[in-house]
């Protein structure tokens, strides 16, 4: 989608540092990390918010997981633990209109969400 920062990184106008990709997922370091872990997991498929996803994007919510918990495992920080985060929407804090998920992980992050 034109004008959306994440679909700029996926078709390589936009730096990122990667992690990961296929056909369908991008994985790459959060620009501002809050966490020494901090990875953004996004569909290659825009879709604005969780509150847009679809029975047909049920495959590639999933596949996104699976592929979660495969990174964490080679970020070494699966044994320790992590947090996912989406942020959805104005009062969910999300920034950018394209869905993803934030890994957060490497330290022992706080036991309130918000
Ligand atoms: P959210 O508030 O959930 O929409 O989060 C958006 C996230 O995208 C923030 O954590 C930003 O630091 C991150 N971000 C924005 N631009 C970039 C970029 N060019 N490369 C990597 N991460 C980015
Ligand atoms: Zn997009």
């Amino acid at each position: 989608m034109e004008n959306c920062i994440f679909c700029k990184i996926i078709n390589g106008e936009i730096p990122s540092n990667k992690v990961y990709e296929d056909d369908d997922i991008l994985a790459f370091k959060d620009i501002n990390p809050v966490t020494p872990v901090h990875i953004l997991i996004i569909p290659k498929k825009h879709i604005n918010s969780l509150n847009d996803i679809e029975p047909e994007d049920e495959k590639i919510i999933g596949k996104i997981f699976l592929k979660i918990k495969q990174i964490a495992k080679e970020q070494g920080i699966a044994e320790n633990g992590y947090r996912i985060v989406n942020n959805c929407g104005e009062d969910g804090g999300q920034e950018v209109q394209h869905l993803h998920f934030h890994l957060l992980g490497g330290k022992k992050l706080g036991t309130k969400i918000v």
